[in-house]
């Protein structure tokens, strides 16, 4: 799959975003993709949202276990 710059007719891999000739802009790669699907980016946005939370919630248990853990051993 190749690309063509606009400007200068110049063939290119599809990788490439800008000629190496001119370097016009000729698009981006399509391996990534350009319009995500609103259910999807929902639900990556969850979770992205669950992993964040997730690891606070992590620390706040392990930080109040390590107190928990500290005050106790010095009986
Ligand atoms: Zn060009």
């Amino acid at each position: 799959m190749m690309k063509t710059c606009s400007l200068c007719q110049t063939e290119m891999p599809e990788r490439y975003n800008y000629c190496y000739q001119c370097g016009e802009h000729v698009g981006e790669t399509t391996a990534l993709p350009v319009d995500v699907d609103p259910q999807v980016a929902e639900t990556q946005r969850r979770q992205e949202w669950v992993i964040q939370y997730g690891c606070l919630t992590l620390i706040i248990v392990w930080t109040i276990f390590g107190l928990w853990f500290f005050f106790n051993m010095n009986r």
